[in-house]
């Protein structure tokens, strides 16, 4: 007897169960804070830069998956490349082998990353990538501590969040990997200071930060470089949500001209579709790890060299090639931050456009006449950065457009598009901007009603958590 073929249609019906059931088994304060913030849509279908709900309404998508989807949505040649590879009943995972997509993925990127960075870690997300970064640098070195930048975000394990620029992340988790140090981004003389100290192994930095998309000059970079070199310690550039094209270059370090000595890389690496991370490193560094047969295995990960990660890993190159994709980031990134200039010009709550290729910050300051002012003082007096989710929320509720507020001290909104999008989404994009300020311009008593609802929620929610 056969066995009864799965019926996907049977699960895919349930969607309307489906926040029900994230409230009782998953995440249940992510599915409250959804509700409160109307981002509570059940999504059914995805193409290019565009979601569709249950009721066929299309919402065009700048957060991208947290920066995965740089292809966009369901890429038909990469859909095409992984039903091929199933359906060759490749030999997945034999875990003693030498597998030979992992190895061409792994030649493919060193090659792009520049000359020294010859070996390659596979892992499964970005805090693992980090991860590695840290241990690689630790046995390298000789040293233990790890230096990081004010407002970092390096991922939330327990390694990467010992790195974390934010206290709200750390709370409750400590104590957490010891000898960490926080700079501030952008102070080669505090870093200096700390790498003084002579006990430093990695100095670890986003070339753009995610939290504040701020962006780190290639004087800054090139100056970390040579400080962390003169004093033992080697610089690890997080590209998690940088790198593979989204800010113009295939890694933003190379806008500075530099080479790192590790590299650290995820999201976009399989086009969104298999979990999947890399740690790029020298060769010396590479072997003070892997320094005998007896270490091996030493660091390793079960899923780190899995072969359909590999092939999402070609195909994303592959597309990122044919349709000219850093070109199209930097052409569609420089449309899009003069559109919001442009825009600034009449709405000056805009006091900074940011960024490189399409990641780009948008921070806000109160506009300078009533009644719009009034009310974003009040809703900065509620809590800061409160106007940044007036801006957010409305975009997503009037105009179907997702972005996301990236920080919580300062109104920064974040775009991360597809790196396929292209003049259309652009525009979509600057009119519903335009729509929002100009009513945030003559907000009055409901938007502040409606950001003490969300303010207050907030505080009982953590309030509970706490007790
Ligand atoms: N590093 C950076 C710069 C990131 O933006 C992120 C995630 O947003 C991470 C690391 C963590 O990646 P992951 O969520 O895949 O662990």
């Amino acid at each position: 007897m056969g066995t009864t073929p799965f019926d996907l249609d049977a699960l895919l019906a349930r969607v309307a169960d489906a926040p029900a059931i994230h409230h009782a088994h998953l995440n249940h304060q992510l599915v409250s804070v959804l509700e409160l913030t109307g981002f509570d849509r059940r999504y059914v279908r995805a193409d290019g830069c565009l979601l569709y709900d249950d009721e066929g309404r299309d919402y065009l998508d700048f957060l991208a998956g947290f920066g995965v989807f740089a292809l966009g949505r369901n890429h038909p040649v990469v859909k095409d490349a992984l039903v091929d590879a199933l359906d060759r009943d490749l030999a997945h995972l034999v875990q003693f082998d030498t597998p030979l997509l992992a190895g061409l993925l792994a030649e493919e990127l060193v090659n792009r990353a520049g000359g020294g960075l010859s070996r390659c870690f596979f892992g499964n997300s970005g805090a693992e990538a980090n991860e590695t970064a840290i241990k690689l640098a630790r046995r390298h070195t000789g040293h233990s501590r790890i230096v990081y930048c004010d407002h970092a975000f390096h991922g939330l394990t327990t390694g990467a969040l010992a790195l974390n620029g934010g206290a709200e992340f750390r709370e409750g988790f400590e104590p957490l990997l010891p000898g960490t140090a926080p700079v501030p981004f952008g102070d080669l003389e505090a870093l200096e200071a700390e790498l003084r100290r002579g006990d430093v192994a990695a100095f670890v930095i986003e070339p753009i930060q995610g939290k504040t998309v701020e962006i780190a000059t290639p004087s800054y970079l090139r100056g970390a470089l040579e400080l962390c070199h003169q004093h033992g310690a080697l610089l690890v550039i997080d590209e998690v949500q940088t790198g593979l094209g989204r800010t113009g270059e295939l890694f933003c370090y190379q806008h500075a001209g530099i080479e790192p000595d590790l590299v650290t890389m995820a999201k976009a690496l399989s086009a969104g579709f298999i979990p999947v991370g890399a740690t790029l490193c020298r060769d010396d560094i590479w072997r003070s790890t892997y320094s005998s047969l007896d270490r091996a295995m030493v660091h390793s990960s079960t899923f780190g060299q899995n072969t359909l990660a590999a092939v999402a890993g070609h195909v994303f190159l592959h597309v990122l090639d044919e349709e000219d994709l850093l070109s199209n980031a930097r052409r569609t990134g420089a449309l899009l931050t003069n559109g919001i200039k442009q825009l600034a010009g009449h709405h000056d709550m805009i006091s900074d456009v940011r960024g490189l290729g399409l990641m780009i910050g948008i921070e806000f300051d109160q506009p300078s006449a009533a009644p719009g002012k009034a009310a974003f003082r009040l809703l900065q007096a509620m809590r800061h950065g409160l106007f940044s989710q007036m801006v957010v929320g409305p975009l997503f509720n009037d105009h179907r457009i997702l972005t996301q507020v990236a920080a919580d001290d300062v109104n920064i909104v974040k775009l991360l598009p597809p790196l396929v999008a292209g003049p259309a989404e652009v525009e979509r994009f600057v009119t519903a901007l335009d729509d929002v300020l100009r009513k945030a311009r003559h907000m009055g008593t409901s938007t502040v009603r409606l950001g003490r609802d969300f303010a207050t929620r907030g505080l009982k929610a953590r309030r509970k958590h706490k007790s």
